[in-house]
This record gives structure tokens, C-alpha cells and sequence, in this order.
């Protein structure tokens, strides 16, 4: 069964497709007997909407997924992908649009979770009327969903967006490169473990591996730096270990020696799926701490660190800095602010662990726990007219 690859038939070129109702036919399960799943993928990924939107000017072919906006509009970048088929496309969109739902409400944020794909080739160089179609369909809802840069995209395609629409962050020359406030938050989370193991949060003379010497791994290494820790980094680019290894007085291993390193924190900052079978069983620290997004190759590595004794520090949670920075952008918030909100990490990331030991479960598990009870709560709040 495949779900539908476009609508057709309508006068409107946005369609938009809010969560099924039971009241239409009480006695029917989402999706059942219509000889496609869309709705059962909506419904087992729990979707509040998503709308669909083609160009025939341009060839646009936009899926805009909103998860939820209990807690704010919609936010999430939008992903430019030559997907293998329209459900993957659509499935992709779903699955990032719940991450970014879980990222929001644990970072304390009023925004709800959504996610843009454009199904292409990337590399095309006609952008313009593209993205411009992309943002008209982001106005067409009014403000449920606001977009960003994500995989395929830049900064320039986000301001031709803005010329169709205000629903649009990222924007050149307004909040800036993410990547310090990031740093800031997976250091003040990385405070945290060394808290929750030893009692004291200070990292002087601590080991820490740092795996990928980019945007944020250089600054978090000199954060580390400054409050005393040693690291052992690796990148694959030259350049970018010679940096840390200057500023930072780091030493460098190759790249695939980092997962060997016996220090006090392993720190991802560069792929997703770093733990894994092979990796899970190679680590000789006590706590992994960093901002790579999707660390965990399946939810069952989170088990196996935990049945290691390492303590993990959920990544959603750990690099929420990139998303604060985001929200700064939309409120006006001054870079200060923004950087204390990143700051709050340490103690959402203590009340993780505080749930994994009286739940005991994963703190991964424990991370979505957290999520889920905000919206929750604030679902219940504002289930009134006022
Ligand atoms: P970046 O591209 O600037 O840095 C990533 C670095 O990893 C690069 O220097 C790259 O050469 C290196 N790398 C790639 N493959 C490697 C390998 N096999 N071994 C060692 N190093 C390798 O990216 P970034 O902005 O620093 O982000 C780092 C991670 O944090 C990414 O996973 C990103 O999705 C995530 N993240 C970033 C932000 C942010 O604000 N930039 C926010 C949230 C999450």
C-alpha cells in the first residue's frame, strides 16, 4: 500500500489534511479500508496535520508535517532531498517533525514540533521561484508552521521564502551561526553529568574525547579548556584539529582511535549513529556527552550504555542551544538571554536523570518522559475558551 503522491482534483493548491476524526466513521480505524495508510502513518506518528502543496510552474513538491502545537507554532527546518518515493519523503517529514516537538518542549520553549521537506535535486541552481513557492505554502498556514534552514538549504533560500512569507528563521544577518550558544549548552550539560556521577560538577582535570573539531566542538573545546579539562580530539579534517589543538592545547588521535580513548566524557560533535554495536563496547568513559543530533544508531545502544554504567546525556537535550538560538531570533531576545536559557540544560538535564532512577528506565526514555509531561500539562492549561 502506498499513500497518496499527490492530490488531485482540487482548485487550491495547498491541501491541507488535518488528524482524522473518528466522528466521521466511529467504526473505522485511521487509514483502514481506503486502500492506502496515509492516515495510520499520521496516526502512529501522531500528527496533529500535514499539507501537501505542488507547483507545476516550478515542479515544487512541498510536505509541510506539524506534529504539534500545543506548546507554540510549529517549527522545524525544511529538508531539500531527492527522496526514493513520496512516502519516504512524507515518513521523513513526520518522524523529524516529533523530534523537533520533543527538542522544543524540554528546552523550555513555547514552540511546537514541524518539519518542511522539498522532494528535488538539491543542487539545483533555479532557487528562487522554489523556494518561493515553498514559502507560499508555509503562508497558506498562517503561522501554524515556521521554517529554517535544514539539510539542502541555506541561508539564501530562507530569504526567498521571506519574500512570500514573515513564518521564516534563519534569516542573513539576524541571529547568526548557532554553533556558541550550542557549545555553551552541551558545556554546561556535560557540568551536569560530571554532577549527577560525582557529587561536583567541576571539570578540572577531567578527560574529555572530542570527536569533531567543527562549528561546535571548537568552541565547546575551549570552554573545556578554560575550566581545566584535557582533551583528545579528532576531525577528519586536518585544518580543523590543528585549530582545537592550538586554542585548546588538545591532543589529536586519528579518527577512529577517539572511540578507544580511556577520559572521563566522550564527546560527539560531528555524525549521528556513533554509538553502536561496534562502538558501544569500545568506550572507556563514564559519561557521553555531546552535540551531534540521532547519537544512538537504534534506541537499544541507550540500553547498553546504560547496562555499561556510562551515564548518556540525551542528545535532544544536550543540544537544544542550536533551537534557543532559533526562538532568540523570532522573540528579539539579546545573545545574553539567549545563552542563559542554553545554561538551563544543567538542570533539565539533572531532572532527566532524576526521572530514569525513580522510573527506571534509560535516561533516553526518560528525556521523552520530560517532553511528553510538558505538553501534557499545557494541553491541559489551555483547554478552555479564554
Ligand atoms: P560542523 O560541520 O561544523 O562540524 C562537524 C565536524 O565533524 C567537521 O569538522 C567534520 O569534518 C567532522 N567529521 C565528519 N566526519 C567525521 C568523522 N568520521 N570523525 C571525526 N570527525 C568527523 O557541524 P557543527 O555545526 O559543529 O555540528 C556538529 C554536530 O552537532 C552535528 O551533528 C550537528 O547536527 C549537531 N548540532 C549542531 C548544532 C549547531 O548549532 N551547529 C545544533 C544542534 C546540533
Amino acid at each position: 500500500m502506498k499513500a497518496p503522491a499527490k492530490s488531485s482534483g482540487s482548485s487550491s493548491p495547498a491541501v491541507s489534511t488535518p488528524a482524522p476524526s473518528a466522528a466521521a466513521d466511529p467504526g473505522r480505524k485511521p487509514g483502514e479500508g481506503e486502500g492506502f495508510d496515509f492516515f495510520s502513518l499520521l496516526a502512529e506518528h501522531e500528527h496533529e496535520q500535514v499539507s501537501a502543496y505542488y507547483d507545476p510552474s516550478t515542479g515544487y513538491r512541498g510536505l509541510i508535517a506539524i506534529h504539534s502545537t500545543v506548546l507554540g507554532p510549529a517549527l522545524g527546518g525544511t529538508r531539500f532531498w531527492n527522496y526514493q518515493s513520496d512516502r519516504d519523503a512524507l515518513i521523513d517529514a513526520l518522524r523529524l517533525a516529533r523530534g523537533m516537538t520533543y527538542k522544543a518542549a524540554v528546552a523550555g520553549l513555547n514552540l511546537g514540533g514541524g518539519k518542511g521537506v522539498i522532494i528535488g535535486d538539491n543542487r539545483t541552481t533555479r532557487r528562487e521561484a522554489l523556494f518561493r513557492a515553498h514559502g507560499r505554502h508555509v503562508e497558506s498556514l498562517k503561522g501554524r508552521y515556521i521554517t529554517a534552514e535544514d539539510v539542502g538549504t541555506s541561508t539564501a533560500d530562507m530569504e526567498y521564502i521571506k519574500a512570500e512569507t514573515n513564518h521564516v528563521t534563519g534569516l542573513i544577518g539576524r541571529s547568526g551561526d548557532p554553533s556558541p550558544v550550542t557549545a555553551f549548552g552541551v558545556y554546561r550539560g556535560i557540568k551536569a553529568c560530571v554532577r549527577y556521577r560525582s557529587g561536583s560538577d567541576s571539570l578540572s582535570g577531567k578527560a574529555v574525547a572530542l570527536q569533531g573539531c567543527g562549528s561546535v566542538g571548537y568552541h565547546l573545546a575551549k570552554l573545556l579548556h578554560a575550566e581545566g579539562a584535557s582533551i583528545t580530539c579528532t576531525d577528519i579534517d586536518p585544518q580543523r584539529v590543528k585549530r582545537v589543538v592550538e586554542d585548546s592545547a588538545a591532543k589529536a588521535v586519528p579518527p577512529d582511535a577517539i572511540y578507544d580513548v580511556r577520559a572521563s566524557i566522550f564527546a560527539p560533535c560531528a555524525l549521528g549513529a556513533v554509538i553502536n554495536d561496534d562502538t558501544v563496547q569500545r568506550l572507556q568513559v563514564e559519561i557521553v556527552a555531546g552535540a551531534a543530533n540521532n547519537q544512538l544508531a537504534e534506541d537499544r545502544h541507550g540500553d547498553l550504555l546504560e547496562r555499561r554504567g556510562i551515564t548518556y546525556a540525551p542528545d535532544y537535550v544536550i543540544n537544544g542551544g542550536g533551537l534557543i538560538n532559533v526562538n532568540a531570533e523570532l522573540h528579539g531576545w539579546a545573545p545574553e538571554r539567549a545563552r542563559s536559557k542554553a545554561g538551563e540544560i544543567y538542570d533539565t538535564l539533572l531532572r532527566v536523570f532524576e526521572i530514569a532512577r525513580e522510573e527506571g528506565c534509560p535516561s533516553y526514555r526518560a528525556a521523552d518522559r520530560l517532553a511528553e509531561q510538558r505538553v501534557a500539562a499545557i494541553a491541559k492549561v489551555r483547554r478552555n475558551f479564554v
